[in-house]
């Protein structure tokens, strides 16, 4: 059976575009291999009506409610290979199923690199985080270390002064700050130490101190970080599709990439990494979708 469409990737943005296309009677099913990037985090925050919901629950809800349009099914797997062109295209999993359909929405999200400092693994998605519009209310008013060596210091300091004023920036090895910059930091009052981080101390991945090469000991209650990103798949390269240099998918305001009938949704195509406007991007994406199968399905019966 050809399907419309087969969305790669069952995070916020594959999910929610699941939900348009069941909800407009088109076939679709859902590839995932089930390892979104908040797949850390006990607590997931700011996604209007679901604000501290865990990430594992809410995608339980999610599929229970795409449940309820029995059009959309739902695969436990890693897909691998896209041949074909729009109209047909084929995909392989891992498991040696394959799916033919007409459209294709690749919502594979963005992976973590490994973390290269010792004790970071151990705090990440409990006390050391990358986004404080998503955790930054709870570390409010904390004494606080930023790991960041240049211009993206700055950025983080301004921004995570909105939620304390207490916080040290650890460079982990010489600082990239022009002198204006380091000027700043000063007038702020925020310490920049660049000796290495030798560990991060934590215990039940509550972060208790950062330990420095040089001896130093810097005390807080957590942490904020600019992780090193790799896109979540190869496969929209593979298949052909745009992609800029850190990786993402390159789209247009409707989630359609270079390739006819390839669509992009999420963090696999947006440097906002955001639950809900993954979501968002998402949805739209799905609306096109299925705007261009009606009207490809509308042309063929006259
Ligand atoms: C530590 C941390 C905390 C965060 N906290 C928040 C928060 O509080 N609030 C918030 O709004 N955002 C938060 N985010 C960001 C949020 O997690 C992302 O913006 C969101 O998950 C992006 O959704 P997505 O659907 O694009 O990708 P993802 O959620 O990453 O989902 C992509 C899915 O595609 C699957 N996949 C990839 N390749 C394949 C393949 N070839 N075949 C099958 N499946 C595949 C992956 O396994 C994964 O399940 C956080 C992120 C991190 C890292």
């Amino acid at each position: 059976m050809k399907l419309d469409a087969v969305i790669i990737g069952g995070g916020p943005a594959g999910l929610s575009a699941a939900l348009v296309l069941g909800r407009a009677r088109k076939k679709a099913a859902v590839i995932d291999e089930g390892r979104p990037r908040n797949g850390v985090t006990r607590e997931a925050h700011g996604f209007l009506t679901r604000d501290g919901i865990s990430p594992s629950e809410f995608r339980r809800i999610a599929i229970e409610q795409i449940g309820a349009y029995p059009s959309v099914s739902f695969v436990a797997d890693t897909a691998v290979a896209i041949t074909g062109t729009d109209g047909d295209f084929q995909v392989e999993t891992a498991k040696g199923q394959s799916f033919q359909c007409k459209k294709l929405l690749f919502a594979v999200g963005m992976k973590d690199r490994p973390l290269d400092i010792k004790g970071l693994k151990e705090v990440y998605g409990t006390s050391a985080f990358v986004c404080p519009y998503c955790d930054g209310w709870e570390l409010r008013d904390k004494q606080l270390v930023i790991i960041s060596k240049g211009p993206d210091a700055m950025h983080f300091a301004q921004l995570i002064s909105g939620w304390t004023n207490r916080f040290t920036i650890c460079t982990n090895g010489a600082a990239e700050l022009s002198e204006p910059e380091r000027e700043e930091l000063r007038r702020h009052q925020v310490p920049v130490l660049e000796s290495p981080i030798r560990s991060i101390d934590s215990e039940g991945g509550m972060v208790r101190q950062v330990v420095l090469e040089d001896g130093t000991i810097v005390p807080c209650g957590g942490i904020f970080f600019r992780p090193k990103l790799v896109a979540g798949s190869n496969l929209p390269q593979a298949a052909g599709c745009q992609v800029t240099e850190a990786g993402t998918v390159v789209i247009d305001e409707l989630g359609k990439t270079n390739i006819p009938g390839v669509y992009s949704a999420g963090d696999a195509a947006s440097m906002r990494h955001q639950a809900i406007a993954a979501a968002a991007m998402g949805t739209l994406s799905a609306a096109a979708m299925n705007n261009e199968l009606n009207t490809e399905a509308w042309r063929e019966r006259g």
